[in-house]
């Protein structure tokens, strides 16, 4: 589908806003999780609870993680602002990190692309979740190897929800099947690998993640989505094993590379991927 110039226009902002929120999510809702841990634990052991001041998606306003200097709106508006402020904190000159303009430029990339590829409907609505909800997932899991069941089970029912409706190209059947094999063929390869080594392969999230890719491609594009997931994950810890820059652990995290895969597999229709492959 041919979409109009201001169309795309739009796509543009609206994906440099929603990658802004992005940014606040990546970074807030592993320390929310945190808390909440920790307040549950206090709770079952007795202990007075821990007292943090508020912390959600909205609240506090967004700060300079150094000085603590509020953002005024001039300093908060996505990439302008890094690119006025040269990458700096205005009040005390500490680097932005990269990753926020970053996060913003790929969101407003991928609006664009399903404004372009599906129209301004619901489809192009649904598949724009599915990229900031798998965004949000793999740069979450690359911080803290945690991948939160708020994202990974809102993605595996959006997938189902699509293809209910027909916008993801699956059948419903199909999409189940995806879900019900993907979950089940980690949880097997996870516990032999725990039953041999002894180690923990790969996360709980994992599972749900690739259940989720198996809701919105179908049970057939699991076999190629795991094989580019795991080929670019094994060529990436190994590159950064021979540069030492593994974390303490070795631990690479799997959902980004997943995520990866779904990514691919959004751009190039898994059929077409599964003819290349020869299956
Ligand atoms: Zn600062």
């Amino acid at each position: 589908m041919e979409a109009a110039t201001p169309y795309l226009v739009v796509a543009v902002l609206l994906g440099l806003l929603v990658g802004s929120f992005l940014n606040v999510l990546i970074h807030r809702l592993p320390l929310m999780m945190e808390r909440a841990w920790a307040k549950e634990c206090a709770a079952l052991s007795d202990l007075p609870e821990p007292v943090h001041p508020p912390l959600n998606l909205l609240v506090p306003r967004s700060r300079c993680g150094h000085c603590g200097h509020q953002l005024g709106w001039m300093e908060n508006i996505p990439v302008l602002s890094f690119l006025v402020l040269r990458g700096r904190c205005a009040a005390c000159g500490t680097a932005i990190a990269w990753r926020y303009p970053v996060v913003e430029l790929l969101t407003a990339a991928l609006f664009a692309y399903c404004v372009a590829r599906w129209g301004t409907g619901p489809q192009a609505v649904l598949w724009a979740a599915f990229g900031c909800l798998l965004l949000a997932c793999a740069w979450i899991d690359w911080d803290t190897t945690y991948l939160p069941d708020d994202l990974t089970l809102g993605l595996l029912w959006l997938g189902l929800v699509s293809a209910s409706l027909g916008y993801s190209g699956v059948r419903l059947d199909e999409a189940l099947w995806g879900a019900v094999a993907g979950y089940l063929s980690l949880w097997l390869v996870f516990w032999m690998f725990k039953l041999l080594t002894g180690k923990d392969g790969m996360g709980y999230g994992d599972f749900k993640l690739f259940a989720a890719l198996g809701a919105w491609f179908g049970w057939t594009a699991l076999v190629p989505l795991i094989f580019l997931a795991s080929c670019t994950g094994a060529a990436v810890g190994l590159v950064m094993k021979s540069r030492t820059a593994l974390r303490e652990g070795g631990v690479v995290p799997f959902g980004p590379f997943l995520a990866g895969a779904g990514f691919v597999a959004m751009v190039v229709e898994p059929g077409y991927l599964l003819s290349r492959l020869g299956l």
